[in-house]
């Protein structure tokens, strides 16, 4: 059973906390992607699972094995970095063997098992050459072909995919997820980009300054943001959070926006009405439950509109099909659908119940 167990897990480098009390659990294959800015503690807590790093306080655990204490070699795991660490005198197809080699895998096999995971990162080609002689994305490629080679049951890997153009970082990105569950790898993943950590995590984990705020589907996480941190960091454009005053609708505790029929959530005078950009819908003037908007600018996308608007001052975002017709100038009524409505805590920012 490779797990991963992550127990009240400090660090500081000095006096900045990159690290503050994060407990995390990765399940017997489960794929987990670490998510959050720059600077939120992402690789500290990879390189406090690999072993790269001591923390101040906490335990770690692999396999149910409590491994704090042991060097990174002792830990059964294979790990690709950002600065993809190649052996420089070492040709390709002898990098990928390495782990290999070193565990005594029978030189047929090695063959056998460096050609699949190189056709797999489209390095085939390349077998021969020395690191030297490749791209930054190639050696990335390389990297990962070794850790994949050694068919590990714990990988972690901080941003693998960084240095790939954009196509062949979506090709990548889907092999990758197909052969880790073909592996049944338990795997750790490090990424600042919210689209990768939807397409290939199991569950996410959005770190903030040093903490996990949000850990479950990547499904729920966007749909449910715990706190408006985490709704405006994941999801491109961000959700929208609009400043209502709320006021009594006549029925008991319920109240409604001030200047749309939208209900509210009980009893609050004050709150951010949270909606993603594609749960806006236009709706004929003066429908109930929509706000009166201003067009400001649009946007062709292609297959959507990105369509800029402002209500009472405050600008929004809709994602709109192609087809409607909406120029800048115009008013439009956007209908939030009620049932994606997030009510915010206007001074908190997290989610009300
Ligand atoms: P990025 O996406 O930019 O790589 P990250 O989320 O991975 O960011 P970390 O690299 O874990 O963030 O850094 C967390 C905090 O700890 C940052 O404030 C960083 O400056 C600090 N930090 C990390 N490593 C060190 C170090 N060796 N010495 C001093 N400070 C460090």
């Amino acid at each position: 059973m490779a797990t991963i167990e992550i127990r009240g897990v400090s660090k500081s480098f000095g006096r900045v906390r990159a690290l503050d009390d994060v407990s995390l659990e990765v399940r017997d294959r489960e794929f987990v992607v670490l998510l959050g800015p720059s600077g939120c503690g992402k690789t500290t807590l990879l390189r406090v699972v690999a072993g790269l790093e001591w923390p101040d306080r906490g335990r770690v655990l692999i396999g149910g094995q409590d491994v704090t204490e042991r060097p990174p070699r002792q830990r059964g795991i294979a790990m690709v970095f950002q600065n993809y660490a190649v052996f420089p005198h070492l040709t390709v197809f002898e990098n990928v063997a390495f782990g290999l080699r070193m565990r005594k895998v029978p030189a047929a096999e090695v063959r056998q098992r460096v050609e699949r995971v190189a056709a797999l990162v489209h390095i085939e080609e390349l077998l021969g050459r020395y690191p030297a002689q490749l791209s930054g994305g190639q050696r990335q490629r390389v990297a990962l072909a070794r850790a994949l080679a050694v068919e590990p049951e714990v990988l972690l890997m901080d941003e693998p995919l960084s240095n790939l153009d954009a196509l062949l970082r979506l090709e990548m990105r889907a092999e990758l997820k197909r052969l880790l569950m073909e592996l049944r790898t338990t795997t750790l993943y490090v990424t600042h980009d919210q689209t990768e950590a939807m397409s290939l995590a199991d569950r996410v984990a959005v770190m903030r300054g040093g903490r996990i705020v949000q850990y479950d589907t990547p499904l729920t996480v966007y749909q449910e943001p715990v706190d408006t941190f985490v709704g405006g960091f994941v999801g491109s454009p961000p959700m929208n959070f609009l400043r209502v005053r709320l006021g009594p609708s006549g029925a008991d505790e319920a109240t409604v926006v001030e200047g749309a029929a939208i209900p509210g959530p009980a009893g609050a005078r004050e709150a951010l009405l949270g909606i993603r950009p594609e749960d806006l819908q236009p709706v004929p003037a003066g429908t109930s439950g929509a706000l009166p908007c201003r067009v400001v600018v649009v946007e062709a996308l292609g297959a959507q509109q990105l369509v800029t608007l402002e209500w009472q001052g405050q600008s929004l975002k809709a994602l709109l099909e192609p087809d409607v017709a909406i120029r800048p100038g115009e008013r439009a009524w956007m209908r939030p659908k009620p049932q994606r409505i997030r009510w915010m805590d206007p001074v908190t920012g997290e989610a009300m119940r």
